[in-house]
């Protein structure tokens, strides 16, 4: 477990992404000993921070042992070099938002294909910083977080990068070429599988250590390397067994730069290949909130998963007035008119059981809908945009 320091700078008007950054961390394994904000009418040219706080998070990290400074902001050009070298090199790793959405991608994806999107896109989005990396090369040292440039002069850096990419998009085509129209995960496992979809910290960990907390992670099959996100779940009572594996997938993301975009559809879109979703809203928000984020999942999830059949699940009413309640209630219904609908608290445990016995329900109405018919399942590429950017 990495020791990080989540660091962020804010200007008027900008909304802070601190929190989620913090959030996505911790649920990839770093240790988020704290969290540094400084608001400034603009975004320091170098650091991004102010060079005085750049200070202070080095003390920071010389005081607490800090391994990880988790960037919420995105730092332009080759700033993460800039930044390691003021905190005296590259014994502590510096990432951006963009590259942690990156970190947390790789932690879930599961095929060959969203594995190469998400190198092609860290490949893209540090591309730039060869140039940088090389000036300032003689008094970093060696290089941590990224696939750098090596001993190699700027151009040649340049073109191994570029091999390194054609050579990726090469690997894709070919894995477009071969790909089938899989229903593999679920012939494979014999269980029906519910994945876990929302906005970040709309409490989808939450809701999945609640119920995996009692299940054990045994025969999970093709899933065995995800054993902290996927677990094999029974949905029911003792006389009627039903059981089920839950994942908690990578969920929506605001603000996330183009350049991953392609990485962020494909590793989402290996949720369509699962039987049930349950999707998470965090109906403590501010209504404008609320009402954005369910019409963004709305079109994501109509294209990447148009088939899969969703469970609301409408979270952390304990955070929540009663009219607050009974609007956020009302703009799910508008939006998602079909779908079965819970209230609960995942955090103090409140209707869990109910979220399940609605995903059983939904499941088992499906396969009556369908007697014996195979459930239509949408291959995750064919979404993925495949113009070269
Ligand atoms: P995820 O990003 O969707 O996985 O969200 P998390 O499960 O990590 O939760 C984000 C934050 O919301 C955490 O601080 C949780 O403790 C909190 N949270 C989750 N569910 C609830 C809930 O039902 N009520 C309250 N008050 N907080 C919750
Ligand atoms: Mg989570």
């Amino acid at each position: 477990m990495s020791r990080a320091l989540v660091v962020e700078c804010v200007v008027p008007q900008a909304t802070s992404h601190a929190e989620e950054v913090a959030s996505m961390a911790r649920n990839i394994g770093y240790q988020v000993l704290e969290i540094v904000i400084q608001h400034r009418k603009s975004l320091h040219h170098t650091y991004t921070i102010g060079p005085g706080k750049l200070e202070e998070v080095k003390q920071t990290v010389a005081e607490r042992d800090i391994e990880a400074i988790l960037f919420a902001n995105r730092l332009p050009g080759a700033q993460v070099f800039k930044i390691q070298k003021v905190l005296g090199g590259t014994e502590v790793k510096v990432i951006d938002r963009n590259l942690l959405i990156l970190e947390v991608f790789d932690k879930r994806a599961m095929t060959k294909e969203s594995k190469l999107q998400i190198e092609l896109a860290r490949l893209r989005y540090t591309f730039s910083w060869g140039k940088e990396f090389l000036r300032l090369k003689g008094i970093l040292g060696e290089q941590v977080g990224w696939s750098g440039p090596g001993n190699y002069p700027y151009h040649d850096y340049q073109r191994g990068a570029r091999r390194q990419i054609s050579r990726l998009e090469r690997e894709l085509e070919d894995v477009y070429a071969k790909k089938k129209t899989s229903r593999e995960h679920r012939q494979e496992l014999g269980f029906p599988i519910i994945a876990l979809a929302g906005y970040t910290q709309s409490g989808k960990t939450t809701f999945f250590n609640k119920v995996a907390g009692e299940n054990k992670d045994t025969g999970l099959g093709p899933f065995t390397t995800l054993t902290t996100y996927a677990r094999k779940v029974e949905l029911s009572d003792k006389s009627n067994p039903y059981g089920a594996i839950l994942i908690d997938s990578i969920g929506f993301i605001e603000d996330m730069h183009p350049i991953i975009v392609k990485a962020f559809n494909t590793t989402l879109g290996e949720i369509s290949t699962a039987d049930l979703a349950l999707l998470f809203v965090d109906a403590s928000e501010d209504l404008e909130s609320v009402h954005r984020k369910l019409s963004a999942s709305s079109k994501v999830l109509k294209h990447i998963a148009p088939n899969l059949p969703l469970v609301l699940c409408i979270n952390k009413t304990d955070r929540c007035t009663l009219t607050q309640l009974a609007e956020a209630k009302k703009l799910i219904s508008q939006e998602f008119p079909d779908a079965p609908k819970v209230v609960l608290s995942a955090l103090k445990g409140e209707n869990v059981t109910d979220v399940l016995h609605s995903a059983r329900e939904t499941l088992e109405n499906k396969s009556k809908i369908k007697p014996g018919e195979p459930v239509s399942r949408v291959v995750p590429s064919i979404i993925v945009d495949q113009s070269k950017s």
